[in-house]
């Protein structure tokens, strides 16, 4: 494994002095585009230690044993013979089948690897995913480490095998990660939204409420076109302390327009449940905004 990360991949271009050898198998060659020839990998070349890389129409040698590349001019037997003799002198011995199974071994240990590499980029997605899955619900946050991510983990273990599961632990779903992505998820969402906002015109709904245990709040949400879609989305949600008056209501969306640099000139429409906070001709919220 080590080998394979390490591996220097180099092309060599200081290997260009032919040697005589009248034994080893020719090369197919075609004219390049430049003019220069181009030549091909030939099977034989498996005796010598040597597989082939890069593209198709101009490929070039690479030494099964160093993973060393060479130029598509050294693709003739006596120049990857003179590698492989001066750098690996000691595997003269070895016959084709060595070199295969060398070869095999290595696009195993490189699937392993890229595999492991994909997995682990993976587990954040993973987590964000689940994490909207949980706010989508309404779910507490401890419902990732406590059900979810122990149940996934059997499933897979019984389905796919231990290795898989061993994989799914990597999954951050703490409470507090849980938390994190869905804060993470909404600043963004709002973020996109007032971008949308204070690119294009919209419309506000407003209504005012008071929950079981005697709050007062306002929620708005918004609507605008986007790439001939119209979207409607939550825009906020406020407590007041005490009654919610059409000012009070002005006051907090004009505040959260200000902060966030959206004009009320791109608003071109506001509606309302035609309570009297929201439509009264003097202190209404429709006639303030
Ligand atoms: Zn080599």
């Amino acid at each position: 494994m080590d080998r394979f990360i390490n591996r220097k991949r180099k092309y060599d271009n200081d290997e260009n002095t032919e040697i005589s050898d009248t034994t080893l198998p020719s090369t197919s060659e075609t004219l390049k585009q430049s003019g220069g020839k181009c030549r091909y990998y030939n099977e034989s070349y498996m005796d010598i230690g040597f597989t082939w890389c890069g593209p198709k129409d101009e490929p070039i040698p690479e030494c099964i044993v160093c993973g060393k590349m060479l130029t598509n001019e050294s693709m003739v037997p006596s120049k990857l013979k003179r590698h492989f003799i001066k750098q690996h002198s000691h595997l003269k011995n070895k016959d084709v089948h060595y070199f295969r199974k060398l070869l095999s071994d290595q696009k195993k240990e490189a699937t392993k690897f890229t595999k492991k590499v994909k997995v682990s980029e993976r587990a954040p997605e993973a987590s964000f995913v689940v994490s909207q899955m949980i706010a989508n619900n309404m779910k507490g946050h401890t419902i990732g480490e406590k059900l979810i991510k122990p149940a996934c983990k059997e499933m897979v273990r019984i389905m796919i095998g231990n290795e898989a599961a061993l994989e799914i632990d990597k999954i951050p779903m703490s409470n507090d990660t849980v938390s994190r992505r869905i804060c993470c998820m909404s600043t963004d969402i709002k973020e996109l939204v007032i971008e949308k906002m204070k690119n294009s015109r919209f419309t506000l709904q407003v209504d005012d409420s008071t929950s079981s245990d005697g709050k007062c709040y306002m929620i708005g949400f918004v609507r605008f076109v986007d790439d001939n879609a119209i979207i409607s989305q939550f825009l906020c949600l406020k407590e007041f302390k005490k009654n919610t008056r059409g000012k009070d209501i002005f006051n907090t969306i004009d505040y959260f327009f200000e902060n966030n640099g959206i004009s009320w000139s791109d608003c071109v429409g506001i509606c309302t449940d035609g309570a009297p906070s929201m439509t009264g001709s003097i202190k209404g919220f429709d006639t303030l905004a």
